[in-house]
């Protein structure tokens, strides 16, 4: 099992394995309660993945349960979590219905004697209603908070306002209007998963086989679900002005997760939009789940796009820069954080089409630059965006919190 602590020391160093043994000390024992509403596709499935075994590595009695709902339901949360990235919608008594009573319906066989709770996202946040509370109970939201619509979030906030505490991605995500104590943790990735390892040549190439991906031409890959707020329509059209000047093939990945019924909808406009493209070999879709076929994506393109037009952190640009791998990406939410526009990637306005391509076309004729780029990429996530680091303020919170 890579998720011990000592396998991570060659990556980053004696000091930090060693103060995350000295921050475990005072949780030996204790129960930590995750719940979120999927255990793959997407990033907070992504990181309770690594973090929780972590945990236990270190002493902690972490676990992890994933909140049951039909698809109406996360039809209903995604709604949520689209309004509370700014979008309208309808805010029915049906669907506060289905809402707090899926979340009630999985409390009656959830039982909760932990020393802490850790709600992810927007989808069991009225669990805390249904529980005689014992413990503290903190909400990670990974999502971008800066302009909720106002419905929703005061509707939410009827929930969050009993929590201890809230953790969100960013300093600008905290909320001026929610009288609850507010962390900042930015997520992290791991550097061991099959996502993020090395990856020998022979396996490389195994995968481009299988999955029908030629090596002829520059490769420019967006790997996200298909969601509005990925733009993966926005992303063709980006590729078609590249096209103009470059002959490339793009790449577009995107799982499907239990928890975003968007998915198919997205992808039939994508499919549309793609076709001609797509019959040409120039436009490649894939929507396999798989860590490797990531990896080795991130990997082999000249070029990873994000084209987000929000995003609360965006741990698909965090695995593009550790893997050297240039990034061209909008200049909103999380990916800010860990893009130093010319430094280590291009940071350009969602709209600004023209810039994206502009972008693109300057790294696949300019060899040094994707080099230089690359190179700042994976030493800008060593040192601020790496699990160990994320684990270490999850100690700190809890060791705060208990
Ligand atoms: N992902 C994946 N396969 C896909 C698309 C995405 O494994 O086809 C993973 C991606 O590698 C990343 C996570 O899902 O680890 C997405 O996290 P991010 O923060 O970028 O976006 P979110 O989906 O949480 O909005």
């Amino acid at each position: 099992m890579f998720h011990d602590p000592e396998n991570y020391r060659k990556i980053v160093g004696d000091s930090v394995i060693a103060e995350i043994y000295k921050k475990a000390r005072k949780l030996y024992g204790k129960y930590i309660l995750n719940i979120n509403s999927t255990y793959q596709g997407g990033g907070v499935a992504e990181i309770l993945s690594s973090l929780v075994p972590l945990m236990n590595n270190t002493g902690i009695d972490a676990e992890w349960r994933i909140l049951h709902g039909n698809p109406d339901f996360f039809t209903v949360t995604k709604k949520f979590h689209n309004a509370l990235q700014g979008a309208k919608i309808n805010l029915t008594d049906l669907k506060k219905k289905l809402y707090t009573e899926t979340n009630g319906d999985f409390a009656i066989y959830t039982h909760i004697k932990h020393d802490a709770v850790m709600i992810h996202d927007p989808q069991p946040l009225p669990l805390i209603t249904f529980y005689r509370k014992r413990q503290p109970w903190i909400w990670r939201c990974h999502i971008d908070l800066t302009d909720p619509n106002k419905e929703v979030w005061d509707y939410l906030k009827s929930f969050i306002l009993r929590y201890d505490a809230v953790i969100v991605s960013m300093e600008e995500y905290k909320r001026n209007d929610l009288p609850v104590q507010q962390f900042v943790i930015p997520p992290a990735i791991d550097p061991l998963t099959p996502k993020n390892m090395p990856l020998p040549k022979d396996t490389i190439d195994r995968f481009l086989k299988k999955f029908n991906i030629p090596k002829d031409k520059p490769l420019i890959t967006q790997i996200s679900r298909f969601d509005p707020w990925k733009d993966p329509l926005g992303v063709i059209e980006v590729f078609k002005k590249v096209k103009e000047e470059v002959d490339a093939r793009l790449v577009l990945c995107g799982s499907m997760a239990s928890d975003d019924p968007e998915g198919y909808e997205i992808y039939d406009e994508v499919q549309k939009a793609a076709k001609p493209l797509v019959e040409k070999g120039d436009i490649i879709l894939l929507t396999t789940e798989n860590n490797i076929l990531v990896n080795v994506l991130q990997r082999v393109s000249d070029v990873i796009l994000q084209k987000s037009t929000r995003e609360g952190f965006g741990l698909t640009v965090t695995e593009a820069l550790w893997k050297g791998t240039p990034v061209v990406a909008s200049n909103v939410g999380g990916i800010k954080l860990q893009i130093k526009n010319g430094w280590n990637g291009f940071l350009l306005d969602p709209k600004d089409y023209d810039g994206f391509a502009k972008k693109i076309i300057e790294i696949l004729k300019d060899e040094e630059l994707a080099r230089t780029l690359g190179k700042n990429g994976t030493e800008y996530v060593r040192k601020n965006f790496l699990i160990t680091r994320l684990l270490i303020q999850h100690l700190d919170l809890l060791n705060e919190i208990l």
